[in-house]
């Protein structure tokens, strides 16, 4: 059920869980009984199963326990040798 807030104008905020649909605007405040209007706020919406939750969750987790590849690299993976200039002049410098 949802949780739906309410402003008392003596003390604070306070909550108070209603079926979908059957919250009133207005709510006796719990603590001084004072009438308190019903205030708008953002619902509170799952964020578990989003790409960005699966990320934070996978980095967390690696931190720990590093996932160890099993097998050989997949074809066309292999790295291959950058050339650092295209200057040919630069092949007749020694090499260490
Ligand atoms: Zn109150």
């Amino acid at each position: 059920m949802p949780i739906y807030e309410y402003r008392c104008p003596e003390c604070s905020i306070f909550e108070a869980i209603f079926p979908m649909g059957a919250a009133s605007d207005l709510q006796p405040c719990p603590t001084c009984g004072q009438t308190s209007r019903r205030k708008m706020s953002a619902p509170n919406l799952s964020k578990t199963g989003s790409a960005a939750f699966k990320l934070i969750d996978s980095a967390h987790r690696s931190a720990s326990e590093p996932q160890v590849l099993t097998g050989a690299l997949p074809p066309g993976s292999h790295r291959k040798v950058q050339a650092y200039t295209s200057n040919p002049l630069h092949s007749k410098l020694p090499r260490p």
